[in-house]
């Protein structure tokens, strides 16, 4: 088992939140298992799963979890592109992270069909931690078909 983070499951006004404790300045964390928990404890069979990250400094995104490598390149070609020190004029040292926030997005919407994830082949969700180690929070709403 790995413990490079901690997810804990919390409801609040109809939300489920997963919250996460990052173990890296920058790292994606594969949250799809947890996700796939929260379905499967809310009976949730058919409609639509919005994932909502509440930080400026964080984001969601989908990519292939077979081969790491991929990971790594995403990371390794977002601080290429934003480089953690540039002459920025946002002074808490974290202006990279705030712009790969914004460039990689802090939403995403899922299909649950049968109850189940939607998800191709090698695809799993993401949570993308730029500024960590922290603890962070992915707001999950289930919306129910019709
Ligand atoms: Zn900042």
């Amino acid at each position: 088992m790995n413990f490079r983070y901690l997810i804990q499951k919390i409801r609040r006004f109809g939300l489920r939140i997963l919250s996460i404790k990052t173990a890296k300045r920058i790292e994606m964390v594969d949250i799809t298992g947890d996700v796939r928990t929260i379905i499967r404890e809310e009976g949730f069979v058919d409609g639509l799963c919005h994932l909502f990250v509440p930080h400026t400094t964080a984001a969601l995104t989908i990519n292939e979890n077979a081969d790491p490598a991929v990971c790594r390149d995403i990371l390794n070609h977002l601080s290429r592109l934003v480089p953690p020190s540039s002459p920025y004029d946002h002074r808490e040292g974290n202006a990279d992270a705030h712009i790969k926030s914004s460039l990689v997005g802090p939403s995403e919407t899922l299909i649950v069909e049968g109850g189940r994830l939607v998800l191709g082949t090698w695809q799993a969700l993401f949570f993308c931690e730029f500024d960590g180690p922290r603890e962070r929070k992915v707001f999950v709403k289930l919306l129910p078909k019709g």
